[in-house]
């Protein structure tokens, strides 16, 4: 897995995946060789609020040396994680404030 930026949250990375935007490394970083196209996945991002939870795809490549395939995941989630990076944020901001649930934390 190699972390992107495509965006700060999960609109910006849609558009840029849709619209082919996005800049994917080439080089395998086992070994150096040529990354190719090994199509998506999908997986959850919830930024709270309605609408909030979204599937979204995740590019792989594939090397054509090695052989090991290598997911580019939005620099927004984390790995096994729905919830992006920026709502994370403000829950350990407001507990930090002495929030202790009920209520999102305001930013
Ligand atoms: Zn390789």
């Amino acid at each position: 897995m190699i972390p992107i930026f495509a965006g700060p949250d999960v609109r910006s990375y849609l558009a840029a995946e849709k619209s082919g935007r996005l800049r994917l490394p080439r080089l395998c970083p086992a070994c150096g060789g040529r990354l190719w196209g090994h199509g998506c996945y999908e997986r959850g991002a919830d930024e709270t609020g309605p609408g909030g939870y979204q599937r979204i795809p995740v590019r792989r490549r594939r090397c054509s040396r090695c052989g090991r395939t290598v997911s580019f995941l939005p620099s927004f989630l984390r790995p096994y994680q729905s919830l992006v990076s920026a709502v994370r944020q403000r829950l350990y901001e407001g507990r930090r404030r002495g929030c202790r649930g009920g209520r999102w934390p305001s930013q």
